[in-house]
């Protein structure tokens, strides 16, 4: 496990870290983490309270344009797809870029009352930590690099994206490495999504997301008796695919979320339909259950009848979401940093596997992971979230750090 050249790697980086925590400008900085405490939960507050449902970002994008001018961003900009773009230029621009994101979206739809109110230390409402602390936290390094006259090497850019949730499907990020500008330019990306400060998500849990849609003549229940009923062929599907084998390892689930149809008690229905959600660590069996369910409905749902003549029956297989599985090498350069910075500040981290942002770097082999925006929170996509902030300022110092000594290490 621990080669030579990797212990000697992980000393270099244990050093650079202690070094770069010395510095007389990141002791400011960290000084100011905790002294602006107030003046982050005045900003989260403010931010939970803009509607963000998913597609509808807008009014939160403006507001985080807002405070990357405010913090004298030179160049603030909003790309194709919404996402809010902030450079801090480095030394040398050709170097690889540091990316650092948290995604101003929420699972709440567009009438979902924001009150968001505090009691004692605990501020509580929909989104709050899931992902207003994140969007916060982002803030609050680009202020302390700002303030402390912090110049990386390479530039550091900082983004608000939007559609990380639910059928967003992650369409913010994808832009990102898909067809943005940025996209051959960012070397490492650190997520910042939700709260905590002790996991590091650098393994990417894929998803797969299906609509199973069928159709037919319908009719009345007595007089067209004996058309086929699509409410049963729905069942049908559910009732074999469920047989499904799944394997332990690489951990893989099958949810049936939402079944609907029908019209009423006495129709034949014209339409049914089941949407699924296939999870796994890996690739491979995400395929091969997207085949088992092409197979099912196909065994179910034959396009010709016994007698060869066209069934009554149609059926449709619709892709919802698509979450790419991976994960990071154990040897790569930011887990060595984000281990490193953790033993300096005395953090028990634990590797995870979840579905953020990162999945889409970490798919396409590039380094990334998710952090915790600090402090502790609950209640993730209820109406009932809340947040904790006591302790977020060692969040923000783990982060800082942690962008600093990716933003100087050696490109490679
Ligand atoms: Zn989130």
């Amino acid at each position: 496990m621990n080669s030579p050249a990797r212990t000697a790697e992980s000393a270099t980086i244990s050093r650079q870290i202690s070094e770069l925590a010395q510095m007389r400008a990141v002791h400011a900085a960290f000084a100011k983490f905790a002294v602006r405490e107030n003046e982050l939960r005045r900003l989260q507050i403010e931010l939970a309270r803009i509607p963000a449902p998913p597609f509808g970002e807008a009014a939160r994008a403006e507001w985080l344009r807002g405070q990357f001018r405010s913090l004298g961003f030179a160049s603030v900009e909003t790309d194709a797809i919404g996402n809010v773009l902030a450079v801090l230029p480095g030394e040398d621009r050709n170097l690889p870029a540091i990316a650092i994101t948290a995604h101003l979206d929420t699972v709440f739809p567009t009438d979902t009352a924001l009150q968001i109110h505090e009691d004692r230390d605990r501020i509580y409402g929909p989104g709050v930590s899931d992902n207003a602390a994140g969007v916060v936290a982002m803030l609050a390094t680009a202020w302390a690099m700002i303030d402390a006259q912090i110049r990386c090497a390479c530039d550091v850019l900082f983004i608000g994206n939007v559609g990380e949730e639910g059928e967003g499907d992650l369409r913010g990020i994808r832009h990102i490495f898909e067809s943005s500008p940025w996209r051959d330019r960012i070397g490492s990306t650190v997520v910042i999504d939700g709260s905590g400060n002790d996991a590091i998500i650098g393994q990417a849990l894929g998803s797969r997301r299906f609509e199973v849609i069928v159709r037919g003549p319908g009719g009345h229940s007595w007089s067209d008796f004996g058309q086929p009923n699509p409410i049963v062929a729905i069942s049908r599907i559910v009732s074999r695919f469920s047989q499904t084998a799944l394997p332990a390892t690489p951990k893989t689930t099958l949810n049936f979320g939402v079944i609907s149809g029908g019209t009423s008690v006495n129709s034949i229905p014209e339409i049914a339909q089941v949407s699924i959600d296939l999870r796994s660590a890996s690739m491979e069996e995400l395929e091969r259950l997207e085949d088992e369910l092409r197979g099912v409905i196909q065994t179910e749902l034959p396009a010709k009848g016994r007698a060869g003549e066209p069934a009554k029956l149609s059926w449709e297989l619709r892709k919802i979401g698509d979450r790419p599985a991976g994960e990071l090498p154990e040897d790569s350069h930011i887990l060595e940093v984000i281990r490193a910075v953790d033993a300096h500040l005395g953090i028990a981290s634990q590797m995870r596997r979840a579905s953020t942002d990162a999945n889409i770097p970490i798919s396409l082999g590039r380094e990334a992971v998710t952090l915790g925006a600090g402090g502790t929170g609950g209640g993730a996509h209820t109406v009932r979230e809340w947040f904790d902030p006591r302790g977020r300022s060692l969040a923000l110092k783990r982060i800082l750090l942690a962008l600093l000594a990716l933003a100087s290490a050696d490109p490679e």
